[in-house]
C-alpha cells in the first residue's frame, strides 16, 4: 500500500529549522501502514530535510556549520546565471539532500530518542515550502 500527504512550511529565511517528527507521525498512522518506510522530500533545490537531535545548540550549530564551509560572503558562479543572492542556498541545500527516509515499525517511525525529522530552510527569504510524504509498505 502506498500513502500520500502534503505538508505546507511558511519558513523565514536561512537557517530556519523546523521539527517535522509529529507531523509526519500523523501521516504515517492515517496511513495504517505497520511496516514499510517513510520518504520526506522537500520539493525545490533550496530546502533540506534530514535527522538531528533537535535542541538548541544544534540548532544553531548546524546552519553555523553550513555558512562556514560554503559562506555566503563568497562569489559563486550561479550568481552569473540567476543574479538571486542564493548561490551558497542551493550548495547548502545539495551537501545536506532534500529527502529522508526512514523506517516505519509497528505503525510508527523508527526513530532515536534523539533523533528528529528536520526542515532546514536554505533560501535567502522566507518561502512557502511544501515537502511530500510518502508511506510505503503494509
Ligand atoms: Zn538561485
Amino acid at each position: 500500500m502506498v500513502h500520500q500527504e502534503q505538508l505546507d512550511l511558511s519558513t523565514r529565511a536561512d537557517g530556519d529549522l523546523h521539527d517535522l517528527t509529529q507531523d509526519i507521525q500523523s501521516i504515517v498512522q492515517k496511513s495504517n501502514i505497520q511496516t514499510g518506510i517513510a520518504h520526506i522530500f522537500n520539493i525545490g533545490s533550496t530546502g533540506a530535510i534530514g535527522a538531528i537531535e533537535f535542541e538548541p545548540g544544534l540548532r544553531q550549530d548546524l546552519p553555523e556549520t553550513l555558512r562556514k564551509l560554503i559562506p555566503p560572503s563568497l562569489e559563486y558562479k550561479h550568481e552569473q546565471t540567476w543574479h538571486d543572492g542564493n548561490g551558497h542556498s542551493h550548495l547548502h541545500a545539495t551537501l545536506l539532500g532534500p529527502s529522508l527516509t526512514v523506517p516505519v515499525t509497528q505503525g510508527k517511525l523508527e526513530l532515536g530518542t534523539w533523533q528528529q525529522i528536520f526542515h532546514l530552510e536554505c533560501d535567502v527569504r522566507p518561502r512557502q515550502r511544501r515537502i511530500l510524504v510518502t508511506i510505503y509498505g503494509e
